[in-house]
């Protein structure tokens, strides 16, 4: 099983992703968790990746490819991936292509969870991050065992200034619109499977198992 998770902050491509995991046996590589993790570690990958994801940009293409190319390398990612949070441009996604091709094996699909946006944002207004490392939480969803402290670090929580219901709504569109090349490029390959992330977090899950067949 070789799969793409695409869908805005919120949707639950996370969530679904680790359950993918978990019923395939296939790893879920997340690009802003290994971003993170090496921003936490203060790596020279993560030094660099900071400068960016701090001020709310992507992180350079040839650096996030790079990335990944290592990563799909593992002896656990030989039998397939869930990757979520890449590719997010086209460029992105064309080197993944190459990649697979390199490779001699395809895409099984790609995921495109939809969320009506005023239901991303009361879900978004709720986001806890920690000062220290990056992790995130939910005030609701998922609080930080710690309390108003990160379990990871022990680091301040504190609400992004993005993350302010005024402002949700304009990074979502900023978002969306970044990409929408990535969408157009795997609905032309015939390899997108939208579907509908509203529901319990296991209506979800079975729409997009019976959506890979
Ligand atoms: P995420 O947790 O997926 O929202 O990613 C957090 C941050 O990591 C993003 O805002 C970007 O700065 C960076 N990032 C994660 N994945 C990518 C990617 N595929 N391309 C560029 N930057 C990325």
């Amino acid at each position: 099983m070789r799969v793409v998770m695409i869908g805005p902050p919120g949707a639950g491509k996370g969530t679904q992703a680790r359950l993918l995991q978990e019923r395939f046996g296939v790893p879920q590589i997340s690009t802003g968790d290994m971003l993170r993790d090496a921003e936490c570690r203060d790596t020279p990958l993560g030094r660099e990746a900071h400068r960016f994801m701090s001020a709310g940009q992507l992180v350079p293409d040839e650096v996030v490819i790079g990335v990944v190319e290592e990563r799909l390398q593992c002896p656990d990612a030989s039998r397939g991936f869930i990757l979520d949070g890449f590719p997010r441009t086209l460029a992105q996604a064309r080197a993944l292509e190459a990649m697979l091709e390199r490779r001699g094996v395809v895409l099984t699909g790609v995921v495109e969870i939809l969320v009506p946006q005023e239901e991303l944002v009361r879900r978004l207004s709720g986001r806890l991050v920690c000062r220290g490392c990056g992790a995130m939480y939910h005030r609701d969803s998922n609080p930080s065992p710690a309390g108003a402290a990160c379990g990871k670090c022990g680091g301040e929580l504190y609400q992004r200034d993005d993350d302010r219901p005024a402002q949700i709504q304009a990074r979502l569109t900023n978002l969306a619109r970044e990409i929408a090349p990535v969408i157009g490029f795997y609905r032309a390959s015939g390899l997108l499977r939208p579907v509908d992330g509203l529901g319990t977090v296991e209506d979800v899950f079975a729409r997009i198992t019976t959506g890979l067949g």
